[in-house]
């Protein structure tokens, strides 16, 4: 019927309204109001009309008038039929009520209409997270007790009620009837089945699959489509890899989702064999989710000279890179604080895609981790839309480079404007006080957080307040704030043991150690923190005594890590051109690098150089129990971001600027040289820590010897 024929007939249904008309008609309402009107017209509706209208309620999902109909038809004295009931438990499954839905059968059972199998796959189906546990359980033991036949749709029901509701055991118990004594499992029981089967699920999914070929069961692309997904989930991608290699054989066409699925646990696992081949054979399918996975994964091994090659190869060749390449390029770019790859994405981008408000975002936060604060201010006017990210993004971006004023001064701003400020915003202002040590504007913050602007303290606001104390050498503050704090955790507890060891308060380090200890014993980075204070007013025992505890609690240290981006239009050497367009990166006493040999060699010629100039190395900094103070020295000049210094100098045109990336914040004696090096070998020399930036040029550091 077309609209027009129904609203006729619907206006000569109201000059005499009759069940048959009724029934007809309400199907075709498109909202449960007109239905109403039609069903409260009719005074002696039938079973049919009864029926039609708990199909509106399962179709617009209406339980409580699902329930007064239900009344309605138990008045009129209706025999309801099984199909009703049907229905009726159709409308509180899909509602998410499967206490009145088991209720319902319980009726059902005693006083009929009896159920039928529809009945029980429709219950089955409402089974769907962990909350229906038990309901599965009672349905399918009622189930067990009609004595329905269970053919393979209802089996497959089971199973899967029993999957989504985290009961494998039971599913599997069932499958292994199937098998026994049919019916005989299918492509759907096998896909189920798999798709509950995780790690820890391994020996089963296994037994699963090769029961296929036993069984004889006709794959078809879904269930070979979850066996990769399973493999993948396992940790097993050699195993989904090779499906995947047969399948291309045969020339299948493979699934979108098994490719993202398989290039993230490749990226995560760093499998560099399995994603170089899935980098190839995705080259193939020429799809934008595709490239982006790849691009996400060449990023993640900081391989941005691959990445940037699928990008360049996406500009020519198609397809049109999105916001998602854009923001996972420039996300890569900020981490190694390149900013001439960063300037040329950026370009890309302005000459290509139309602006999203995500990727300017992003090009904001790159700019302020790539140092380049005035670029980032640059896309925040250039910007027509704003959102709150926006706003956060130039703050910590502020931060970052220690523009303390300008921080605070785009808080005013937001609040003149009136745009809510959210407890990022000021996480950022508080971060930026933190950077610039300026007390007095972070305690007005955070003490007036509440009363302002309605935010309650997180733990990264009282984190920021205790560092700001302990930094300035306000101990005591910063140790009423951690005892203010509700919930204080091992980053508030580390960053006033920093402050301790900074100034040499032992009594209170050791206070708040043990405090700490009781909290979390896991916690690596107190012993660490606490052999520092030891270590650097040599109490050698007590420092001992904090290695031992390490070791009791097995808790490994986060290892420092540097990295530097040698870019091949600065490098200058004759080591050959694989070293270029490359992020290198080493850890403390790091001897991987194919070059560490001259890196080292170069640093001890700066070490006499700087030495030979008056350069005093500060052993305080040495963490590490070591024999005398040469070696202390030795230890030193084996710190990540000097032997990224290292490369750098040997790799890098005379001139060229440094920038080196660090995942903590790095060492005074590590700051003096950097300093130094960039007054003698006349270079600029950037280096960003945990926290923020310190600029290097002709001897002075931007941060002031705040650090
Ligand atoms: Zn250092
Ligand atoms: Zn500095």
């Amino acid at each position: 019927m077309s609209s027009g024929q129904i609203e006729t007939a619907t206006k000569l249904y109201f000059t005499a309204p009759d069940a048959m008309g009724a029934s007809t008609l309400i199907p075709k309402c498109i909202n449960t109001i007109e239905a109403q009107k039609i069903y409260h017209a009719l005074k002696k509706p039938n079973n049919f009309v009864f029926c039609a209208m708990m199909g509106i309620c399962a179709k617009f999902k209406q339980p409580e008038l699902a329930q007064m109909i239900y009344s309605d038809a138990k008045k009129h004295n209706i025999m309801l039929d099984t199909k009703f009931m049907n229905l009726l438990l159709k409308v509180f499954t899909t509602c998410n009520k499967m206490d009145i839905a088991l209720h319902l059968l319980d009726e059902m059972m005693q006083h009929g209409p009896k159920p039928d199998s529809y009945s029980f796959s429709i219950l089955l189906s409402g089974c769907t997270e962990d909350a229906h546990r038990s309901a599965t359980e009672t349905v399918y033991s009622v189930l067990v007790t009609t004595g329905i036949p269970q053919n393979i749709f209802i089996k497959n029901s089971v199973i899967k009620a029993f999957v989504a509701t985290s009961q494998l055991d039971k599913a599997i118990v069932i499958f292994d009837e199937m098998v026994r004594s049919g019916p005989t499992p299918d492509k759907y029981t096998i896909s189920t089945l798999l798709s509950g089967c995780t790690e820890s699920r391994l020996v089963d999914g296994e037994r699963i699959i090769s029961s296929i070929n036993k069984l004889q069961i006709k794959l078809d692309d879904v269930t070979i489509r979850d066996m990769i997904i399973f493999y993948a989930s396992c940790g097993k991608l050699k195993a989904a890899m090779d499906i995947i290699e047969d399948q291309i054989c045969k020339g299948t066409v493979i699934d979108a989702k098994v490719f993202t699925i398989l290039l993230n646990a490749c990226a995560d696992v760093r499998n560099f064999k399995l994603g170089y081949r899935l980098h190839e054979i995705t080259d193939t399918y020429h799809n934008l989710i595709h490239k982006n996975n790849v691009i996400k994964m060449y990023c993640k091994w900081e391989m941005l000279d691959r990445a940037i090659n699928v990008f360049n190869d996406m500009l020519i060749h198609g397809p049109e890179p999105d916001k998602y390449t854009y923001s996972s390029l420039l996300a890569s770019c900020a981490d190694i604080a390149s900013e001439a790859l960063g300037t040329y994405i950026h370009r890309v981008y302005l000459q290509r895609s139309k602006s999203s408000l995500e990727v300017d975002n992003t090009l904001i936060d790159m700019y302020a981790k790539c140092g380049e604060i005035e670029q980032a201010e640059q896309v925040f006017a250039s910007m027509n839309e704003k959102d709150i990210v926006t706003y956060n993004a130039l703050i910590f971006g502020y931060g970052m480079n220690r523009c303390v004023e300008k921080a605070l001064d785009l808080l005013d701003i937001m609040q003149n404007k009136g745009i809510i400020v959210d407890a990022q915003t000021l996480a950022g202002a508080l971060s930026a006080c933190n950077h610039g040590i300026k007390v007095d504007q972070a305690v007005h913050i955070f003490r007036n957080m509440k009363s302002r602007y309605n935010i309650t303290p997180n733990k990264y606001h009282y984190a920021c307040m205790i560092d700001t104390y302990a930094r300035a050498g306000i101990l005591e503050k910063a140790e009423n704030i951690l005892e203010e704090c509700p919930h204080p955790d091992s980053t508030m507890f580390t960053a006033l043991l920093s402050g301790c060891r900074k100034f040499n308060d032992s009594e209170r380090a050791k206070r708040i150690s043990q405090k700490l200890i009781t909290n979390d014993p896991m916690e690596a980075s107190t012993y660490m923190l606490m052999k520092n204070v030891y270590a650097k007013q040599n109490m050698w025992k007590e420092s001992r005594e904090s290695t031992k505890m390490m070791s009791k609690y097995s808790v490994n240290r986060i290892p420092g890590k540097s990295s530097i981006y040698i870019r091949s239009c600065e490098a200058d050497h004759d080591y050959g051109s694989e070293y270029n367009d490359k992020v290198h990166s080493f850890v403390v006493e790091d001897d991987s690098h194919p070059l560490v040999k001259k890196i080292l060699e170069e640093l001890d010629r700066q070490r006499s150089i700087l030495e030979r100039q008056g350069y005093i190395a500060d052993t305080t900094c040495v963490m590490k129990e070591l024999k005398d103070d040469e070696a202390k020295k030795e230890h030193l000049w084996r710190h990540s971001e000097k032997l990224a210094l290292g490369l750098g100098l040997i790799l890098g045109a005379a001139g060229t600027p440094l920038t080196i990336t660090k995942n903590l914040r790095f060492c005074s004696d590590c700051h003096e040289v950097a300093r130094l090096v960039s007054k003698y070998e006349n270079r600029a020399i950037k280096i960003r820590d945990a926290s923020s930036w310190h600029k290097f040029k002709h001897g002075v550091c931007s941060c002031g010897e705040n650090y």
